[in-house]
Parts: C-alpha cells; structure tokens; sequence
C-alpha cells in the first residue's frame, strides 16, 4: 500500500544529511563544549556554528540565540522570563484566541497567579486585526505574544504592524514563529520582534530542540539554573548533536525555502481543487485567499463526517493527515482554533489538515484524491444529516 504523509504541521523526517552530521557528533566528536580540551573545543566551535545558521535564519545576531528543549520551552521561557523581569511595571498580557497551547497555557497559568489576560479575537479567516491589539493596549501591558502563522489553518499575522505598535509603546513583543521558520521569509529586525520561538523538528531537523530569538537589551529572568549555559539564560548541558542537526535544518531550509514554498503550493492547490471538485458539503477553513496562508498549509470541514473518523479511515489507506492540532486530537473537543474563528461545532469537528512537506509528489496527491472520495462517500451513507441536506437541495432544486 502507498503511505502519504501530510502531516508535517506536526512533525517532519529528520532530513538524512542533518542525521549524518548528527551521528558524528554523538559517536566521535562527543565532548562537552564547557571543557577546554580539543574534544570540548570541537563540540563548542559546532555549536557556534549552528548558532549562526539559526540566527542568519531569523536575520538576527548569533549573540540573541538561546537554544532550548524546543518550541515549548522557548514559549515558555519568554513568556515568564519577561514577567518575572517586567512584574514591577505591571501584570497585563495581550495574546490572540488562535495561539499554540505553548503560549495559552503559559499565559493561562500566569492569569491565574495575579496577571491580567486580553485575549484577542480573530476574524473568519483566523486573522487578528493590528486595530483590536492596538485597543487592548494599557499602561500596565508588558507584554504581547502573538504567533507568526498558524498550525493549524496556516493564517499568517500582521507581525511587522503589530511589532510596530509595540515598539512604539515600550511593550515586549513576542512571536511564536515555529510554524513559518523556514517556509517564509522571517527578518526579526523588520518585523519589530524582540522574541521569536522557532523549533527544528517542523523543518526536518530532531525532535526536542528549539530556540528563542532574544533581541540585544531585552532582559529576561531564567527558567532553569545550573552551570550557565547559553549565556546564563538555559543552565544544562547544551544537547550539542540536536543543536547541531538544528543549523544544518537551517542551511539547509535556507537553500530550499523559496522554490519549496512554491512546490507545496501547488500541491495543494491541486489537492483542494480536486476536494471541491469531488466532494459536495466541503468548506475551506483559514484565509481564502493564498498570500494570507502557509505555501504547505490546506484546512478544509467535510460536513456530516467527524473528522477523527474520516483520519482513521485515511489512516487504513496509508494516510496520514490531522483534524485539529496533534496535542488535542486525542480528545473530542473541538479545536480552539476553529471555534474562535466562528465555525459551529458542527462543522469544526469534520475538519481536517493536510500539511505537506519536501517528499510530497502529484501522486501523492492523486492517491489521497483517489482515496478521500470513496470514504466521505461511504461515512455519509451512515450520516442521517447529510440525507436530510441532500433531500432538501432536491425539493429546493425542485421548487425553483
Ligand atoms: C509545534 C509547535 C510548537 C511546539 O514546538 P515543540 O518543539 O514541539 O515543543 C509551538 N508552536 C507552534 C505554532 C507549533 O506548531
């Protein structure tokens, strides 16, 4: 059986260049890079290297890059490490409804030990307007956290707008960037960012490293303490075979971005065509236009169909794809993400994600085309919902 994977949202393949670079420096080149012999030396001269593939990435100094366990941690270490270096000036916090539980839970946390939370909304197409950031403003604010593109219906934010805002109030600024590093173009001093979270799994680099872009002169109070790596900002000895796999991922997504965001586009143009093509009941979740959504992004519902059943129908014909985000589809709730951009219930609970990546082809696309079709067909024949809708399209058509 063909097995499609689109689902890179999620997590990628460890790209076997950036394994093999990994290897080394797990079995040979294995020294500590605090210790000053030529071991250590070797370890220490990678990990600066890879700090400035990272840094280049970001169009940021290597000296503003504090590598962590990933993502998460770098949400995390952003959000109270400027808390705890700001709570004298006040306890406000301005997030969006669509963030990555990275940063809602974060935040949601401090809310409930004395900080103040404004969460603000998104429209249809998951998009936060710079004038509702700009109204939630007030002179206690120290800080604003607003991802960059979104995991799950790819919307990408007015970034450089609402940085600009920030700026010119004094207030932090904060991004979660892991979903678009390395898809888009990212310049962290023209997006008026002062903290960027990236991470190297979504871009073909291992799980379990991340890291936060600090810009020069913004303070922040550590999470963890120790030995005083990573300039007493991250205690721990560094994961040096991660972080190293970490920068070849960024050398290597620099040399690919540009003609790889037009690739997956493509495919997913095709892709959603073909849904519309085939499918009646189908809706296009996020923005409707593709300027405002990740190249490798499509988000669609299926009515009358819920979207778990629909994954391990896919899952039994070698496809893998998402409904919602991976760390809910676990559960029943329907995604935050969808509700907050206004969809029922109904009709968030048959959504589903394919996020495609550098091995997709058109027959991938082809195959999911082929597949997709026959199982909605045959889930709906058990929907008495879709009866009904089917029967009054008819006596409308009829009527008319
Ligand atoms: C995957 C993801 C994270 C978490 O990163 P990890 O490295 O898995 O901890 C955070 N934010 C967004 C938008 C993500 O997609």
């Amino acid at each position: 059986m063909r097995r499609v994977y689109l689902d890179h949202s999620a997590t990628t393949p460890v790209d076997p260049e950036v394994a093999k670079l990994m290897m080394t420096y797990y079995t040979e080149k294995y020294g500590n890079p605090s210790s000053v012999h030529s071991f250590g030396r070797d370890a220490k001269a990678a990990l600066e290297n890879a700090r400035e593939s990272v840094a280049k990435l970001l169009g940021a100094q290597p000296t503003e890059i504090t590598f962590t366990s990933g993502g998460t941690e770098a949400d995390n270490l952003a959000i109270f490490g400027v808390t705890e270096a700001q709570s004298k000036k006040g306890k406000h916090i301005i997030t969006s409804a669509v963030e990555h539980h990275g940063v809602l839970e974060a935040c949601e946390f401090l809310e409930k030990n004395g900080y103040e939370l404004t969460i603000v909304p998104v429209d249809e197409e998951g998009l936060v307007a710079v004038e509702d950031v700009a109204k939630a403003i007030r002179p206690d604010t120290i800080l604003i956290t607003i991802m960059h593109a979104n995991n799950e219906v790819g919307t990408i934010q007015p970034i450089a707008e609402i940085g600009k805002l920030a700026r010119d109030k004094g207030i932090v600024f904060h991004v979660d960037a892991v979903q678009s590093f390395g898809k888009i173009p990212i310049d962290v001093v023209a997006m008026n960012v002062d903290l960027m979270t990236v991470s190297s799994h979504k871009i073909y680099g291992p799980k379990g490293v991340g890291a936060l872009y600090i810009r020069k002169g913004i303070r922040i109070i550590p999470r963890i303490y120790g030995g005083g790596q990573e300039k007493k900002r991250r205690s721990g000895t560094e994961n040096t075979p991660g972080i190293i796999g970490f920068g070849k991922a960024c050398e290597l997504a620099a040399q690919r971005m540009e003609e790889e965001a037009v690739r997956e586009a493509k495919l997913r143009d095709k892709l959603l065509r073909g849904i519309v093509e085939k499918i009646d009941y189908v809706k296009l979740n996020g923005p409707q236009g593709g300027e405002k959504r990740l190249p490798g992004n499509l988000n669609v519902s299926i009515q009358f169909i819920e979207g778990e059943a629909l994954l391990l129908s896919l899952d039994m014909m070698g496809i893998a794809a998402s409904s919602g985000s991976a760390c809910t589809s676990g559960s029943l709730d329907p995604s935050h993400v969808l509700l907050a951009m206004g969809l029922s219930h109904e009709i968030a609970h048959g959504s589903l994600r394919f996020s495609f990546g550098a091995q997709n082809t058109e027959e991938d696309v082809d195959y999911v085309l082929e597949q997709l079709p026959k199982i909605v067909e045959r889930l709906r024949m058990m929907s008495p919902l879709y009866d009904q809708a089917k029967h009054s399209q008819c006596s409308r058509a009829k009527a008319q």
